[in-house]
């Protein structure tokens, strides 16, 4: 009886459940649609989402949250995004099994295991080591065979593997870095925060299109931490 009444008034954690989490990302996808142009997530996104377990993802003293809808903390100030927000921006790349895609800040690698379910290869880049190096082990006990690491600046993006069908950040910069811009093959699509830490961000969707002709639309707006732009000391 207490039991019941203290969930229903949240005074206890009930953890979530994937299922219901997948119907709030749901519900969150059909409301904003009118910004993103996406009422429904497609077949393949939701699956991927069903397919990666996001408790591997977040610190053990989180494990109880990990089936919520929310961002939570990773360490170093960063965080693994919310479920919402990475069902959505996976969305808007439109992905392949054939396609290429880079990630810039693999923070917790939760995106990144989304986007290896629905891709044949992701490179990805983190800045921080401690972050990059427990993504990477994370990932390869999960099985994942098809992700390239880089730790270092993202911004510069990763030239010898380019061009990319898809790119996507995961961190807010000031502008669109112009080495990405550069390395999205065409045709291709990027989606990329940008907007200053702290002040309204801007989830913006670039499209190239097989002339090599870029367009720039707003889909979302969003809160990410800042891009970090230091100099590019990269190691694989
Ligand atoms: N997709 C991640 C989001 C992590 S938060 C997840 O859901 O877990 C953003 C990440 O970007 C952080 O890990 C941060 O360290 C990283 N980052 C910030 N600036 C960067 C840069 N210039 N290059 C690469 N990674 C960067």
């Amino acid at each position: 009886m207490f039991a019941r009444l203290a969930r229903r008034l949240r005074l206890v954690d009930e953890g979530g459940s994937q299922d219901r989490l997948l119907e709030q990302v749901a519900a969150d996808v059909t409301e904003t649609a009118p910004l993103t142009g996406r009422s429904l997530l497609s077949e393949r996104v939701s699956g991927a989402l069903r397919r990666v377990p996001r408790d591997r993802f977040v610190p053990p003293e989180r494990h109880s949250s990990a089936w919520t809808n929310v961002a939570l903390p990773i360490g170093l100030g960063q965080t693994i995004s919310q479920p919402f927000i990475v069902a959505i921006m996976t969305e808007l790349l439109d992905l392949t099994p054939d396609a290429r895609v880079l990630e810039v800040g693999t923070g917790s690698g939760y995106q990144t295991a989304m986007l290896a379910e629905l891709a044949a290869e992701v490179h990805t880049i983190e800045l921080l080591d401690a972050l990059a190096a427990r993504a990477r082990t994370v990932l390869g006990q999960a099985g994942y065979r098809n992700i390239r690491f880089r730790t270092g600046n993202g911004a510069a993006g990763w030239p010898e593997a380019a061009p990319f069908d898809a790119i996507i950040v995961t961190a807010a910069a000031a502008s669109i870095p112009d080495a990405l811009r550069r390395q999205l093959r065409a045709p291709g699509r990027m989606v990329i925060p940008v907007g200053r830490p702290g002040l309204e961000q801007s989830l913006i969707l670039v499209s190239k299109d097989e002339r090599g002709t870029v367009s720039e639309r707003a889909a979302l707006p969003v809160i990410f931490v800042p891009l970090i732009d230091r100099g590019s000391e990269e190691s694989e």
